[in-house]
């Protein structure tokens, strides 16, 4: 298949992982973040780790957008989807992460909520399309990736006259992230996490572009290499990583040059702009809130935002107790330290948001790495 299967060739992927390890200078070592969780997956499922030498660390970041959301507002959406006459449409995953209680909205609709799986934001202005006489409710998430088509949802339901259609927005910002995760205290203060640079996410910039990244390479002093998710991609953004840090660079590169520019697609960005506008601060699950972190319904759309329509409980929720889920999504620590992992917490009965989606940290590590985690402990 163009495009990917010679991103996956096995002798490129040893020589790259072989330039890694020459140039990955004895008596220093490299943390490297990837800020995405299709990177999480990528990373897991080529299993990169066992590729790279054991001064090259790779560490989970943010990335994942059911991961990243808090208890409340899955709780939030559960109130909505109970509501007299809703109907609560949204991507498969969310369905399955844990609420207040360990209640799901998978297990809310077993309940008897009417709530829907859609597979695009036009299959949700299709079923209020269909059901004029009931409110449907698109519980949006996502970082910029998933934006745009929230954006043109509600245009297209504005321009369609639909008034029993909203949309409940949780759309994050991932420089926002990036930005919290380096004035943390872990890792300006405490030092308990090292970072020397970032593989920045693939589809995120393509929508945002590269540019939004030079910020923090300049200020934080910290690379970044915008990278696909193909394992030639990821192999060779860890050898760019690790030529900067050896060259005492921090600059943005970008490896994915086949889908993302500097400047990113600008019309996706106006359309975002139209109808979306920052929130004073966000929630999120791992961060706590992070200030112009998360985007809100403007004023002129006021009347497709379900925030306005319903009365949501809105309260800040802690995560399950043991769930190590909010020190994964910050880096500090991996999947295989949570007591729970693997054992009451496993994909078909997930106990946090990180062993739901396929980006969690959690979820990949129990698909691809568990077995490898158990051989070196045996080994060790
Ligand atoms: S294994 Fe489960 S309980 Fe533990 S951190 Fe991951 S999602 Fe949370």
């Amino acid at each position: 298949m163009k495009y990917v299967d010679e991103f996956r060739d096995a002798g490129l992927a040893r020589g790259l992982a072989a330039a890694i390890g020459r140039e990955a200078a004895a008596g220093r070592s490299y943390h490297l973040m990837e800020f995405c969780g299709g990177h999480t997956h990528a990373i897991s499922r080529y299993g990169i780790p066992d590729l790279l030498p054991a001064n090259v660390r790779m560490i989970h970041g943010p990335g994942c957008p059911v991961c990243v959301l808090p208890v409340g507002r899955i709780d939030d959406a559960i109130a909505i989807a109970r509501q007299p006459g809703v109907i609560l449409c949204t991507y498969g995953d969310v369905l399955r992460v844990p609420g207040s209680g360990r209640v799901s909205l998978l297990k809310a609709k077993a309940g008897g909520a009417d709530v829907r799986m859609v597979l695009s934001t036009m299959d949700a202005l299709r079923i209020a399309e269909e059901n004029p006489d009931r409110e449907v409710v698109f519980f949006a998430i996502g970082f910029e990736t998933t934006t745009p088509p929230t954006a043109l949802a509600i245009q297209a339901a504005q321009a369609r006259g639909l008034s029993n259609f909203t949309v409940f927005c949780n759309h994050v910002l991932t420089p926002s992230a990036i930005q919290n995760i380096l004035e943390s205290p872990e890792v300006r203060e405490l030092g308990t996490l090292p970072l020397d640079g970032f593989i920045g996410p693939a589809h995120v910039s393509v929508v945002i572009g590269s540019r939004p990244y030079e910020y923090f390479a300049e200020e934080y002093r910290k690379p970044v290499v915008v990278a696909g998710f193909e394992p030639l991609d990821v192999l060779q953004a860890i050898l760019m990583l690790v030529r900067q840090v050896n060259e005492g660079r921090a600059g943005v590169e970008n490896q994915f040059t086949r889908a993302v520019t500097r400047d990113g697609n600008r019309k996706a960005q106006r359309l975002v702009a139209e109808v979306f506008e920052m929130r004073r601060s966000f929630e999120w699950r791992g961060l706590g809130i992070v200030p112009y972190s998360g985007l809100r319904i403007k004023e002129a759309y006021g009347a497709f935002d379900a925030e306005r329509r319903f009365a949501v409980p809105g309260r800040s929720v802690p995560d399950h107790k043991g769930c190590e889920c909010g020190a994964i999504l910050r880096g500090v620590k991996r999947p295989s330290d949570c007591k729970l992992f693997g054992t009451v917490c496993t994909p078909e009965n997930p106990m946090g948001s990180c062993m739901v989606s396929a980006e969690g940290g959690c979820a990949a590590h129990y698909t691809y790495g568990r077995f490898r985690d158990h051989q070196n402990a045996g080994a060790a």
